[in-house]
């Protein structure tokens, strides 16, 4: 049985690659600050509470266990927030990985899995993004994305670490089996919100920005149902572990939402009619991010299950309807 260090499986994305490393067979240790993720998100495996900063406990965790790969999902997140504390963003995002990194080396373990994103490609020279598009960030957040890339690189040639870097385009929706969701503290984004505005926990759902140059003004985006991003996850994992070699993958469906159709869809899953604010742009959002993900369906033999926007909002609104109660 091989051991998988989940670093941030307490959050959304790394609490259901939790669930699916379980119920594959892998030993799962997750590794948590708990800084935005649950301690009872973590449905599985063994929940170690620690930070990255504390290089001696580190050090300690890879000299104990035998851990075979590592995937890294403790990153913040936030692009507006990364441009007013970039100190903030370096400090986790670059430096405390880069520990993280380095007790890899120091102990032997060569597979990572990184959890990259859109952001690394800054304003779209076209659309679908593949791997190929120009790397040039416009927020801190997308800069520090693109470092850990960059360091990756580097890793790779010197010290032998294999890692697949997975360029996340809008991860959305929640575990089909409704044990899981997204919870943000504070929520950000925008499926959530309009499912909190549609069971009256907001008194509206505020579309940032309706003069965009798309068909009905607003921004589009490339949803990605959490299961189908788990499942490249898990594919890209299989091969590190198969002695494959580092790669960069971009994912999304490959078919853009405008924010009006995300919630006129929400409005058809819920039947409710959902409040809406016109608000201003927010700054640094491109108008239109879509994926090119041929790349992972072909290396990766990756095939997302809900690839229908419909499915992704009726997940959430199942997480949103049992976890929104226990939260008022
Ligand atoms: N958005 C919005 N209102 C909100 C939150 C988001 O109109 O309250 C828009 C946002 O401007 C973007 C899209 O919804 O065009 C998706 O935003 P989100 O924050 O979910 O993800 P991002 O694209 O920033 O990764």
């Amino acid at each position: 049985m091989k051991t998988i260090l989940v670093v941030g499986g307490a959050g959304y994305i790394g609490s259901h690659m939790v669930k699916k490393l379980q119920a594959q067979q892998y030993r799962v240790i997750v590794l948590d600050n708990l800084s935005a993720g649950f301690v009872d998100a973590v449905i599985g495996g063994e929940l170690l509470v620690g930070d990255l900063a504390d290089k001696k406990a580190l050090q300690q965790l890879f000299q104990e266990q035998q851990i075979d790969a590592v995937m890294h999902f403790a990153a913040h997140i936030q692009v507006g927030e990364s441009n007013q504390r970039p100190d903030k963003y370096y400090d986790n995002n670059v430096v405390r990985t880069l520990n993280l990194l380095n007790a890899m080396v120091e102990a032997g373990v060569k597979r990572f899995i990184f959890s990259s994103t859109a952001a690394i490609f800054g304003e779209p020279q076209y659309v679908p993004i593949d791997e190929k598009h120009p790397q040039q960030p416009i927020n801190t957040y997308g800069r520090t994305k693109l470092m850990l890339e960059h360091i990756l690189q580097d890793y790779d040639r010197a010290f032998g670490l294999k890692s697949v870097c997975l360029r996340y385009f809008n991860a959305a929706g929640a575990d089909p089996d409704g044990q899981l969701g997204e919870r943000h503290d504070p929520e950000t984004h925008l499926i959530p919100l309009v499912l909190q505005a549609a069971a009256g926990r907001r008194p509206a759902i505020t579309v940032f920005g309706q003069d965009y140059d798309t068909p009905d003004g607003t921004c589009i985006r490339d949803y990605i149902h959490i299961n189908d991003l788990c499942q490249a996850h898990l594919l890209a994992l299989e091969q590190l572990l198969n002695g494959a070699d580092s790669a960069a993958y971009n994912l999304g469906n490959g078919e853009g939402f405008s924010v009006k159709q995300v919630i006129d869809v929400a409005e058809e899953v819920t039947g409710l009619k959902i409040p809406v604010q016109m608000g201003e742009r927010r700054e640094g959002d491109p108008a239109r991010l879509v994926a090119d993900a041929q790349q992972a369906r072909q290396a990766l033999g990756w095939k997302p299950q809900y690839a229908e926007l419909k499915t992704i909002i009726a997940h959430a609104w199942q997480w949103e309807q049992q976890y929104g109660k226990t939260v008022g």
